[in-house]
């Protein structure tokens, strides 16, 4: 018999796009269909996301509830996944460290259908964290769109500001319980001071 006639098959999926384009609703959306199917879920965050105050969880119709586990890294998630467990959600994975790619790699293969939530990029639009290798990794990948609050385009960058104002490029890529503020903003209104030359670092008058 082969083995994906013996057992369920895993895979992995990715929500991405930018802050406030929907992923987490996606998220609640698609953990509320795997407990109507009756699967054992479990969910995970990393705990530098303080917007759920240490208390994220999901319902659905019929009553049952799931709590987010707080997470520091892909260790300790390793180490929380149960034997029974079918589906894994992980949200904010961006906030995760490289090792989360070789941890979803190895819940997919063990037959685990892995969705995992992050934004792709970060204020200086580049690839955030783990999260192109999991891009890469994965089976499947649903990249959403928010409205550019300067011009109500397709926004697909994280703006930054600090007092209001676009950060500089220098900034820290993850900082926390800062002054700063986000926004969803498209390409031709996303700004980041101080870059050397241009916004990639090149001379874009040669393009
Ligand atoms: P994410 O998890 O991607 O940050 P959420 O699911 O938390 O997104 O929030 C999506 C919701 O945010 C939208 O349904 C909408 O009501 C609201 N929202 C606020 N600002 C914007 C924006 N600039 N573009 C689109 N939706 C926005
Ligand atoms: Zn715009």
């Amino acid at each position: 018999m082969k083995k994906a006639q013996m057992r369920r098959q895993g895979w992995i999926e990715v929500v991405t796009g930018v802050m406030f384009s929907g992923k987490s609703e996606e998220l609640i959306r698609r953990i509320r269909r795997a407990l109507i199917a009756g699967r054992q879920v479990q969910l995970f965050k990393s705990h530098l996301d303080d917007r759920y105050s240490g208390k994220f969880q999901i319902s659905s119709h019929d009553g049952r509830t799931i709590d987010a586990e707080p997470i520091s890294d892909s260790n300790e998630l390793r180490a929380k996944i149960l034997p029974t467990t079918e589906v894994v959600a992980i949200d904010e994975a961006q906030f995760l460290d490289d090792g989360i790619t070789q941890v979803v790699e190895l819940l997919a293969m063990a037959g685990k259908r892995v969705i995992v939530v992050g934004t792709d990029m970060d204020f200086r639009g580049e690839p955030f964290g783990p999260m192109g290798a999991l891009l890469a990794r994965a089976e499947e990948v649903t990249k959403l769109t928010a409205i550019c609050v300067v011009c109500g385009e397709r926004a697909t960058r994280n703006q930054r500001l600090i007092d209001g104002k676009p950060a500089t490029v220098d900034g820290p890529t993850i900082q926390v319980g800062g002054a700063e503020s986000y926004e969803a903003r498209c390409r031709d209104c996303h700004e980041v001071l101080d870059q050397p030359k241009g916004k990639l670092g090149l001379d874009e008058a040669n393009l």
